[in-house]
C-alpha cells in the first residue's frame, strides 16, 4: 500500500477549469469530469500529460454542474467508474436543464448507480491506492463534496474560499473549511485557478 506521500497530481484541465488526476503508480482517480462535448480535449491533455486512459480507474465530480461533470457519462462508458455520494444522486437530473443542444452533453444513466455513504469513501480510495477521504461540503451546492488526502492536499472544487463565505451559502461554507481544516487540509486544489496554502 503507497503512503499519501506517493501520489502523483497532475492538473489535466483546459477552459480555465482544473481537471485533477491524483494517481498511485498505474492506479488513478479523476477529480472533477470534463466540460460537455469535450472527450477529445480530454483525451489530448492525457496523451500530453502521458497518463493511460486505462489507469484512470474512478471519477469523482466535486459537484454535477455542467463544467464539473459534463463527461461522467462518457468516461462511464469508456470503463472509468463512476463515484456518486449519497448527496450526489439527487443533483444530477437536472443537470441537463443547464445546456444548450450545442454542448453535446451526454446524459448521465444513473439506473446502475448505487450512491455511496461517506463512511465507505476511505475504504474505496484505498482499493486505487489512495490514502484519504472525501467529505460533504455543501456550500456551493448541497451536492459539493471534497477529496482530503492524508498528506493534507483537498480538491475543493467550487467551495468558495472563506473570505468569500458569501459567494455560496456563508455558514456551510465555513463549516467545511472547518472541518476540512481540523482534518488536516493545508493546501487547496481548487476548481479554478492555483493551487494555494490554507
Ligand atoms: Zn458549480
Amino acid at each position: 500500500m503507497p503512503s499519501a506521500m506517493d501520489l502523483t497530481v497532475i492538473n489535466v484541465g483546459y477552459r480555465s477549469t482544473n481537471y485533477w488526476v491524483i494517481g498511485a503508480g498505474r492506479s488513478r482517480l479523476l477529480f472533477d469530469l470534463g466540460g460537455p462535448g469535450t472527450m477529445g480535449m480530454l483525451r489530448a491533455q492525457w496523451r500530453r500529460m502521458g497518463v493511460p486512459l486505462e489507469e484512470i480507474r474512478c471519477g469523482l465530480a466535486s459537484h454535477y454542474h455542467i463544467d464539473h461533470a459534463g463527461l461522467a457519462q462518457e468516461l462511464k462508458s469508456a470503463g472509468v467508474r463512476l463515484l456518486v455520494f449519497e448527496t450526489q444522486l439527487p443533483a444530477i437530473p437536472s443537470m441537463k436543464a443547464f445546456t444548450k443542444p450545442q454542448d453535446r452533453y451526454t446524459e448521465i444513466d444513473t439506473s446502475d448507480i448505487d450512491p455511496l455513504p461517506f463512511t465507505e469513501s476511505r475504504a474505496i480510495l484505498r482499493e486505487i491506492g489512495i490514502a484519504g477521504e472525501i467529505l460533504p461540503t455543501p456550500g456551493h451546492s448541497a451536492d459539493s463534496v471534497s477529496l482530503l488526502l492524508d498528506d493534507g492536499s483537498a480538491f475543493t472544487g467550487d467551495l468558495p474560499p472563506e473570505e468569500f463565505a458569501e459567494a455560496g451559502d456563508p455558514g456551510l461554507v465555513r463549516a467545511g473549511w472547518r472541518v476540512l481544516r481540523g482534518k488536516g487540509a493545508r493546501r487547496v486544489y481548487p476548481a479554478h485557478g492555483p493551487v494555494r496554502p490554507i
